[in-house]
């Protein structure tokens, strides 16, 4: 693949001139962050908000609240995707950490030095470095371009780097060709974020992308090969 034709601010607008204005993000608590991330695995954004609502309504996301939920009430609302028993023990695991390291109440990570912060989100289940530095964009405690599977996936394939032999490699090598053209607001960087994984969940799926229907087709390394209009399949998870 060769080097992208296009810049990461162009890419951003055409995406978002073809989807609208990106949905906003479920929340901007770090520990209700956390609590979505771990909820329901697998699950679909729809389903996933669904289990939220119905964790707060009827057991509450307080760590000593769902310390005190019966694990079945928990892996029932875990239902909302697969392995819910996983779950429900993900959850307990995010009240216990949030409670005894963290006094309930995570807005004081927030302010903590860079690798302190980051170190602090990575004690709970499901948080790796995207995930922390998502929950930091989110919570715009730090302007990073947090990027999930799907934003990256579109990244590569488009051009800005090539996969690398793990995902942390491809993100860190993402994140070192993006760093000279990012934008610094946080309206910009959230911006960017929720329509390249709207992309990625959308037309740039993971096995099969629809590079016929795709707005930056022409602009795209991938796209623009043979194998975008047959069956053939990028590796990019
Ligand atoms: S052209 Fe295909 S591979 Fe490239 S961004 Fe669009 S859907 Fe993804």
């Amino acid at each position: 693949m060769g080097a992208p034709t296009i810049t990461f601010s162009k890419l951003v607008d055409r995406l978002h001139q073809y989807y609208g204005s990106p949905p906003l993000s479920p929340s901007t608590d770090p520990l209700e962050l956390i609590i979505w991330e771990n909820i329901a695995y697998l699950a679909s954004d729809e389903h996933r908000a669904g289990a939220f609502a119905t964790l707060k309504r009827t057991i509450g996301i307080r760590p000593e609240q769902i310390l005190a939920a019966k694990h079945s009430a928990l892996a029932a609302i875990g239902k909302a995707g697969i392995l819910p028993d996983v779950s429900a023990e993900k959850l307990l695991k995010v009240a216990q950490i949030a409670y005894e390291e963290f006094g309930s109440d995570l807005r004081s990570v927030l302010k903590k030095p860079l690798p302190q912060a980051k170190k602090a989100l990575k004690r709970f289940p499901s948080i790796g470095d995207p995930g922390a530095e998502k929950i930091l964009l989110l919570t715009r405690s730090y302007p990073l371009m947090a990027l999930d599977s799907n934003g990256l996936r579109v990244l590569c394939r488009v051009g800005f780097a090539e996969e690398q032999k793990n995902y942390s490699a491809t993100y860190r090598s993402i994140q070192d060709a993006l760093r000279e053209q990012l934008p610094k607001d946080y309206d910009s960087l959230i911006r960017a974020h929720q329509l390249l994984r709207q992309h990625g969940q959308g037309l740039c799926k993971r096995s099969k992308p629809r590079c016929t229907e795709c707005p930056i087709q022409s602009v795209c390394a991938y796209g623009r090969t043979d194998s975008a209009t047959s069956d053939s399949v990028a590796t990019v998870k």
